[in-house]
């Protein structure tokens, strides 16, 4: 069966759901125990790739770049990747170059090394 959702339907529902990601995120800090806690960290005590996410996201909306990096470097810094993947998937009829590139393996591969490397790095060295 095909797929008969047009495009600009996903594309508005995802606006929307960021729209409303942003209020909430702006308005209630994830610090204060509001929000519930990363199942990961809960169960073994280890921080996830996106543990601090939340509390990061908040900073970020209230523009302190240095605690949301405290709270999670990887989101704050993958922040431009995910511009671009939205970027390249948004206008991939026209630049489709760009789009190739956005579903490159070698991007794949380096994305999940960087994770697992993060993932690493801030169990063993508590960052
Ligand atoms: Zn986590």
């Amino acid at each position: 069966m095909k797929n008969t959702v047009p495009k600009k339907v996903y594309y508005a529902l995802g606006a929307v759901i960021a729209f409303f990601g942003i209020i909430v995120y702006s308005a209630l800090d994830p610090a204060s125990n509001l929000f519930p806690r990363c199942p990961v960290n809960m169960l073994t005590g280890l921080k996830c790739p996106g543990c601090g996410s939340q509390r990061a996201l908040h900073q970020l909306l209230h523009l302190n770049i240095v605690k949301a990096m405290e709270y999670n470097a990887l989101m704050v810094f993958s922040i431009p990747l995910l511009a671009f993947l939205l970027f390249a998937n948004f206008f991939g009829d026209k630049w489709p170059k760009v789009y190739a590139a956005s579903r490159s393996p070698m991007l794949s591969r380096a994305v999940l090394i960087v994770i697992l490397a993060w993932t690493v790095l801030r169990n063993v060295f508590s960052i």
